[in-house]
């Protein structure tokens, strides 16, 4: 069984997946991770994240670059999220990611484009969302926790920026599937966040027929 998990950054799509891998025993990508490489290995480089060339380069990081901390940091949020506007570093990174999805047993992938693009042929497609104040607000808690002093008005700007960019990218932008279901979070605390996850994905399942 494919498991999509797709949605706007600080919505819990990350939590949710995991908590979805868990459960139901399947492996699980966070494929975040592999922009924010890409994006980490441009700035390394000295190079523009911006230009489609540099941006591509970066696509060869080495696989120990995945472990670095500061693939967690909202700089290198940014960069990722900048790098992930080229077609050709989406293309790169196609093959590793459906790879994943592929495996026997299936798999459990959280993204932007995981139901649309990567796996649109996934039985499950979550598309989890929330209202910007709120995931600023998490956001904001998350880095403060590390010791980051940056004001709540700062992430709200981060976080606009970067949901703008997403879904305005003519290839693979941030949307649904059209069977996508619906998890708004706003008001969702982490269990009741994940309790709702794991009965839609029940439901879904059931739905494709699947007999796991
Ligand atoms: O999910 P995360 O915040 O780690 O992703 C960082 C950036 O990588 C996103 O803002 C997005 O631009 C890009 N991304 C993407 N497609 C994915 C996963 C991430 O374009 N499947």
């Amino acid at each position: 069984m494919i498991i999509a998990v797709d949605g706007p950054t600080a919505s819990g799509k990350g939590t949710i997946a995991k908590a979805l891998a868990a459960h139901f025993g399947l492996p699980h990508l966070d494929t975040g991770l592999l922009y924010r490489a890409v994006g980490r290995q441009v700035f390394l480089d000295g190079g523009d994240p911006d230009d489609a060339g540099d941006a591509l380069a970066g696509c060869t990081f080495p696989d120990s670059l995945l472990a670095d901390p500061a693939l967690r940091s909202e700089e290198t949020g940014g960069f990722a999220s900048r790098v992930s506007i080229h077609p050709a570093v989406r293309e790169a990174l196609f093959t590793r990611q459906r790879a994943f999805a592929d495996q026997d047993g299936g798999a459990v992938l959280d993204g932007r484009d995981i139901g649309t693009v990567i796996a649109p042929d996934a039985q499950v497609k979550l598309f989890v969302v929330a209202s910007v104040e709120a995931r600023a607000e998490r956001r904001w808690k998350e880095l403060r926790g590390r010791g980051d002093d940056i004001t709540l008005e700062h992430v709200i700007e981060m976080i606009e920026r970067r949901d703008a960019r997403d879904q305005g990218r003519s290839d693979a932008p941030l949307k649904p599937a059209l069977d996508a279901v619906m998890i708004d979070t706003t008001v969702l605390d982490r269990d009741a966040a994940i309790a709702a996850a794991i009965e839609a994905t029940e439901r879904a399942a059931d739905d494709s027929g699947h007999q796991d």
